[in-house]
């Protein structure tokens, strides 16, 4: 009987293994023909000032609203879309969006942010690094709708520069000296490299949220607090600005502001939502 429940157990355990296979499979087939449908969407989550709690700007966050499954989130179809190359076309819709809604709320909230205009960030797959046209395309989309370069903000994970030679950072090198800013996502999950840094042309760390769940605790992981504390001074000695990500308590974001971090994003502040929140947040800064 044992043994018959036993394998029962593997044959529902490959079972469930096909059952992933096939979606995975499924959700790669689809995702053509879902951008030309429209079935992508963009939340947007606030970043703001740890010293004042006004509003910075928001990171894009794409999602697709599949016909079957309901909403799905990057994680499930973004490394999908990496693997086939479609995250080109998918990463050139996010981007314009996104610089169209910063554009807008840079239209519609003149007075918002204590008079610093709102600032869009994006995320860019290491593919999308490599495509030939990524410094063309981006200059083009900013031109088409009048946002100034400075007020966007594209975030590159950490992994992907690993190992970087020159011909892979100089798009983002010259993007950077038109004024956009790079950013250094999930900042300490790699192998980091803090000696590396000083030949990355990125203007701000994002500190992943693994550093922020050790403050979340009563007391806060003293270690924690200490690796931020030189993260933090390292940083600001190198001109970079430090964002945390993950900010769920009042707590986490009292240490995070003492230690000197200069911008954060979490659900303590909102999650990500619809442009809307954003007006509503920003609408509030104002008052
Ligand atoms: P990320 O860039 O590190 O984005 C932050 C993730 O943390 C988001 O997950 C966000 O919803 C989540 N988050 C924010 N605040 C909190 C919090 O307080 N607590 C917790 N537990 N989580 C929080 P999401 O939206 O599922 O995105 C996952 C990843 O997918 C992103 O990680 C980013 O790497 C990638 N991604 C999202 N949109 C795009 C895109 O347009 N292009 C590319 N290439 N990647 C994208
Ligand atoms: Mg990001
Ligand atoms: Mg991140
Ligand atoms: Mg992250």
């Amino acid at each position: 009987r044992a043994k018959a429940a036993g394998g029962n157990r593997f044959e529902l355990a490959d079972a469930e293994a096909d059952a992933r296979a096939i979606t995975r499979h499924g959700l790669t087939t689809a995702l053509p023909a879902a951008l030309e449908r429209g079935e992508f969407f963009i939340e947007y989550q606030p970043l703001v000032h740890l010293d004042d709690g006004t509003v910075h700007g928001a990171e894009a966050l794409v999602r697709w609203l599949h016909p079957q499954h309901g909403i799905l989130g990057p994680d499930r179809f973004i490394p999908l879309a990496e693997h086939t190359g479609l995250i080109v076309p998918l990463g050139r819709w996010v981007l314009e969006q996104s610089v169209r809604q910063a554009k807008a709320w840079q239209d519609q909230l003149p007075g918002s942010a204590a008079g610093r205009p709102l600032r869009i960030n994006v995320n860019l797959s290491p593919t999308q690094l490599h495509h030939p046209g990524l410094v063309a395309e981006t200059v083009e989309v900013l031109d088409r709708i009048g946002l100034a370069p400075g007020a966007l903000c594209l975030e590159v994970t950490e992994s992907a520069l690993i190992g970087a030679d020159e011909d892979l950072l100089k798009p983002l090198r010259q993007l950077a000296e038109m004024g956009v800013d790079i950013a250094l996502d999930d900042f300490g999950t790699g192998y980091s490299n803090l000696a590396n840094l000083r030949r990355l042309p990125v203007s701000v760390l994002k500190l992943d949220r693994s550093f922020t769940q050790g403050m979340q605790q009563h007391p806060a992981d003293p270690v924690d607090l200490k690796i931020v504390e030189g993260i933090v001074s390292l940083a600001h000695s190198l001109d970079l600005a430090v964002t945390v990500e993950g900010v769920e308590t009042g707590a986490q974001a009292d240490h995070l502001r003492r230690l000197g971090c200069d911008t954060a994003q979490g659900w303590f502040y909102a999650r990500p939502g619809p442009p809307e929140h954003l007006h509503r947040l920003s609408l509030l800064d104002a008052v």
